[in-house]
């Protein structure tokens, strides 16, 4: 349905690694080309008209963004990455934390969202703490409710896991963690695709996403942070853009959002941004998930048939991806196979090496589902997975 927007699909390409990141569909990579050929220029720094029509074009990016997450732009941070936004705010409470003050994270936490804590922690001499899921990937609530006490500063959870594909009750552990005077962060790099985000009824503190998993390019990122959350967090670079003067003896720094953008930023990555997020909310959230929907139901129908399949979670409460084994054959031997078939899925640990070792395995097969998957590439993979289980069995 969507594919035709994306050009790098071809007759013989089936994509099923989308948690990894997205393809491009084009009136990103036209509006990324256009920008370069025609309009570009270093932001914030010249009076020359090129210079202020690129930084009319950044800032307008972070409206677009702004908009798209229901925040204030002046909210917005750009980064290089989900990654380096959880990196900004933990390397802020590594200087605040003190012992005795406590970080709690999920098990099923991307790394990205679990080393920069455990990092923050030990700097700090904080306690750095981890609740548990349930065998079928949900949350375990209980084990939450008993982990979150009054030491708590921070609990930094994940919108879906990477690997179990379960949109998480973030909601419920925000209102819960507010009641208790704790800030939440949420990692939105899977979610940010599947569902529409509106910070302010979400109420989190702080929320995280890279571009590259929607539809953007690489090399972009957003922290969202409440205002007065934001105000409190301490430059994470310095140097050119972030000050306001520079002398010999002291240097003062400039307002938000500059203050937390050392440098020259990605410009034409959040000007992509802008475009990728355009294009989601042309085609609209509705016709998205009912589009993810299908296709996913799809897959998983035909997972559950397949003999000797044991899916990390359960298969029912996932959207969007889904993680599993076949018993007795090695995930990378399976996807060396379907990768000489044109079909591209993941294997390893996808960077959740703790919630693998929740379930007593150090690898799996990731299916991922992008706009551009239908049910016919649901219908290849499935002939290449028996392929290439039949290879070995
Ligand atoms: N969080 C989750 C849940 C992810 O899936 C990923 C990437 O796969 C990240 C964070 C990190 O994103 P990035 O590598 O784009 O910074």
């Amino acid at each position: 349905m969507f594919k035709e927007d994306f050009p790098i699909f071809d007759d013989q390409l089936i994509y099923l690694d989308s948690a990894a990141s997205s393809q491009k569909p084009k009136p990103v990579l036209d509006t990324m080309l256009s920008f370069y050929t025609h309009q570009y220029s270093n932001v914030h720094r010249g009076t020359c008209a090129l210079a202020s029509r690129a930084t009319q074009m950044y800032e307008d990016a972070r409206q677009t963004v702004a908009d798209f997450i229901s925040a204030d732009k002046k909210e917005i941070i750009f980064t290089k990455g989900a990654t380096e936004a959880i990196n900004l705010v933990a390397s802020g409470y590594a200087q605040t934390l003190k012992t005795g003050d406590e970080v709690l994270v999920c098990i099923s936490e991307h790394h990205a969202n679990f080393v920069p804590w455990q990092q923050a922690c030990l700097k700090s001499g904080a306690t750095f703490k981890v609740f548990g899921i349930l065998p079928d990937g949900t949350w375990d609530m209980d084990d939450f409710n008993k982990k979150l006490t009054t030491k708590t500063k921070l609990v930094a959870i994940a919108g879906m896991s990477n690997v179990l594909g379960v949109l998480n009750p973030v909601k419920e552990i925000i209102n819960f963690a507010h009641k208790n005077g704790v800030k939440v962060l949420v990692d939105s790099a899977q979610s940010i695709c599947h569902s529409a985000i509106d910070v302010k009824k979400m109420d989190c503190d702080y929320l995280a996403f890279s571009g590259h998993k929607i539809y953007g390019p690489t090399g972009i990122g957003v922290l969202y942070a409440k205002k007065e959350v934001l105000e409190q967090l301490p430059p994470y670079q310095f140097g050119g853009d972030m000050i306001d003067i520079v002398s010999v003896e002291k240097t003062t720094f400039a307002q938000l959002p500059a203050r937390l953008e050392a440098g020259t930023p990605p410009i034409a990555e959040a000007i992509g941004l802008s475009s990728a997020l355009d294009y989601v909310q042309q085609i609209g959230w509705d016709k998205v998930q009912a589009h993810g929907k299908c296709v996913f139901t799809h897959l998983i129908q035909q997972l559950k048939e397949m003999k000797d399949i044991q899916f990390l979670g359960n298969p029912d409460l996932k959207s969007g991806l889904v993680s599993f084994n076949i018993n007795g054959i090695h995930p990378n031997d399976l996807s060396m196979i379907l990768s000489k078939q044109n079909v591209c899925v993941r294997v390893g640990h996808h960077c959740a090496m703790p919630l693998h070792q929740f379930f007593n395995l150090s690898a799996s097969i990731r299916v991922s589902l992008g706009l551009y998957n239908n049910e016919q590439d649901v219908d290849t993979f499935v002939v290449a997975l028996k392929k290439a289980i039949g290879f070995f069995k």
